[in-house]
């Protein structure tokens, strides 16, 4: 059965690029539709901060940073979808704190039958330490999810 509906979860890194295309080849060749997404998450709650070394600790993005990197996010996924063409139905950028389920939600929404993203195929300890996005995708999936092997 083709694909009709892709989601690609897009990372703000230079891997976003293999990542989308993977999903171009593969709209393409059973004329599907990609819709691009990326996931921000918000600022935490204001709370008194310790001091290490006279600089806050854990470092907080400062109200302006955070809408910068909105709009960073916005300005590549805006840059992917029109380099990616008429293929694109949308793509949007969405403040959430959990990554895995606000992929899936979108997914549900646009009724989508496949999930797009990238791995790095870490291992050991940097798997420990770092997670794995493409790994947490597969869990309670609301359709197919396709792992991009990243080089
Ligand atoms: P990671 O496992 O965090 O290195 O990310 C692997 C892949 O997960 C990326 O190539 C993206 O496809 C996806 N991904 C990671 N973080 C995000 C995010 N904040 N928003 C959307 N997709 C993401």
């Amino acid at each position: 059965m083709p694909y009709h509906t892709i989601i690609v979860a897009v990372d703000n890194d230079d891997t976003s690029l293999e990542v989308c295309n993977r999903a171009l080849d593969l709209a393409n060749s059973c004329s599907a539709r990609l819709h691009l997404i990326h996931v921000v998450e918000p600022l935490p709650p204001i709370a008194a901060p310790g001091v290490i070394g006279g600089a806050p600790f854990p470092p907080t993005p400062t109200d302006e940073e955070h809408q910068q990197s909105i709009d960073e996010a916005n300005q590549q996924l805006s840059h992917h979808a029109s380099t990616l063409g008429e293929i694109v139905s949308g793509y949007e950028v969405i403040e959430s704190p959990n990554t895995r389920n606000t992929i899936h939600e979108s997914a549900e929404a646009a009724g989508a039958d496949l999930i797009i993203a990238g791995s790095h195929g870490r291992h050991g300890l940097s798997l420990f330490f770092s997670g794995s996005t493409a790994n947490e995708l597969l869990k309670d999936a609301p359709c197919d999810v396709l792992a991009v092997r990243i080089k």
